[in-house]
């Protein structure tokens, strides 16, 4: 049912009802359309209601589960008139398909992707692997999350915490990431990378900070020359003493995210900040050496037209950052806002616009997409782009999305990975930071065993 719903889902958003093996929409339409795969491995597809349409069958010889969705994609994009960028690829890594197939007509004519982005996927998926050749199976990844923020986004859905309402429970935190990273300190040999990721870690404030970098980074030891990136997220956490204290530590890539520069719409989206606090989180992140910068935008923000993106992006330009990445709003299950008042599926659709912008421009000015995936519940079903000048992708992310190295992560909410005979498990920890604080011995636990430290 996996393949279908996330095809009915990408139509109808989460108005879906999913009984056994059927799926029930409210919707303007009447049909009844039955996909089933024969002992053959044959799928059809037939839509009863449909005036001159005939069952569809496969053709290709592609796996099952993609079939179906490619054959409901068309059943339902004919019913609706509604085609969408990414056509019948749902899936969170269409890189995968393009490095497959290396074809934009194979992509468009197969899945009904769009000629731009099945361009701009093989163009991407070229560059995630040429970025994964410059490492090894045996090379380890680590990833430190801390969910708290000082407050919370109205788009978030992120197991996050609101720092200055859960005070106590950080430093409590940090010691139980730190008792994680030295029990698994066997496992941690040829780390290529580290990621410190949020929530917003620079919500510590120092000496809390400086204390918890030096104390993990110490115990990682990561190899000579790896790469070292913090998530310092909202520019309001920053000064210029703690942006020091993190390049002190070691740290040489920082990503300090506006999403918008729109004074108005960061504060509709809850982010307690302002345009000029980026500009002068960006100023001392260069005065205090950061050479390589990352900023985040994101398409589609509540109340934004085409024009405030273009100013947003346009004037990220001009400061330069070494990467940058750009979001489709993404809506996700818990969060506050409305899904009616980001999802406009049926109607014309502004992100697509910002989003198609954003790439030619950014690669009109010198950077290269190194990195992309997609999320569900995005406006427009679209996808997120990672974007670099030459040797400043970022080497963390290419290997976490593939799916073919070993990424250790410590800390509450996050997966873990472990590339086996090219083959990878997942291993999902306790998400939330008081049960993780109290339960981190039996993390620690699970997490030997998983690793076979
Ligand atoms: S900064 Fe990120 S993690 Fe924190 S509330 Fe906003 S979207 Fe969520």
């Amino acid at each position: 049912m996996f393949p279908a719903s996330d095809v009915c889902r990408l139509f109808f958003g989460s108005s879906i009802r999913i009984e056994k093996n059927r799926i029930e929409i409210d919707c303007p339409y009447e049909y009844q359309i039955t996909s089933r795969v024969d002992v053959d491995g044959i799928v059809s597809t037939q839509a009863a209601g449909l005036a001159g349409r005939n069952t569809i069958k496969s053709v290709a010889q592609i796996p099952a589960n993609r079939e179906i969705k490619r054959q409901l994609y068309r059943v339902l994009s004919e019913i609706t008139g509604i085609c969408f960028p990414w056509g019948s690829l749902t899936g969170i890594r269409p890189t995968l398909v393009a490095s497959e197939i290396e074809s934009v007509e194979a992509m468009t004519s197969m899945y009904d992707v769009r000629p731009d982005k099945a361009q701009l996927a093989i163009r991407t998926a070229r560059e995630e692997a040429r970025i994964l050749e410059k490492t090894d199976e045996r090379d380890v990844f680590v990833y430190i999350g801390i969910p708290f923020c000082p407050g919370r986004c109205t788009y978030c859905s992120f197991i996050t915490q609101d720092n200055f309402r859960n005070s106590g429970l950080l430093p409590d935190y940090c010691d139980a990431v730190i008792r994680e990273i030295r029990a698994m300190s066997g496992a941690l040999k040829r780390v290529r990378a580290v990621y410190i990721g949020g929530g917003t870690p620079t919500v510590m404030e120092d000496p809390l900070l400086s204390r918890f970098l030096n104390d993990c980074l110490g115990l990682i030891r990561p190899d000579e020359g790896a790469e070292i990136t913090l998530e310092a997220g909202r520019p309001d956490t920053m000064s210029e003493q703690k942006l020091l204290s993190i390049r002190r530590a070691g740290i040489g890539r920082i990503c300090i995210n506006p999403q918008t520069l729109i004074d108005r719409t960061l504060r509709t989206i809850g982010r307690k900040h302002t345009s000029d606090q980026f500009y002068k989180a960006y100023e001392w992140a260069r005065k205090v050496g950061f050479s390589s910068i990352n900023t985040d935008l994101i398409a589609g923000l509540p109340g934004e037209t085409e024009q405030d993106f273009i100013y947003s992006m346009e004037h990220i330009l001009t400061r330069m950052p070494e990467s940058i990445t750009v979001h489709a709003l993404c809506k996700k299950r818990g969060s506050n806002l409305d899904t009616e008042q980001i999802l406009s599926r049926f109607g014309d659709e502004p992100a697509d616009g910002m989003v198609t912008y954003a790439s030619s421009r950014i690669i009109q000015s010198g950077y290269h997409p190194y990195y992309l995936y997609k999320q569900k519940n995005t406006v427009g079903a679209l996808e997120n782009t990672g974007f670099a000048k030459e040797g400043k992708e970022c080497l963390y992310n290419v290997a976490m999305m593939s799916d073919q190295r070993t990424v250790i992560a410590f800390g509450a909410g996050i997966s873990k990975r472990l590339v086996i005979n090219g083959k990878f498990k997942r291993l999902d920890c306790i998400r939330h930071p008081r049960e993780y604080i109290d339960r981190v011995e039996e993390t620690i636990r699970k997490k030997i065993e998983f690793f076979e430290v």
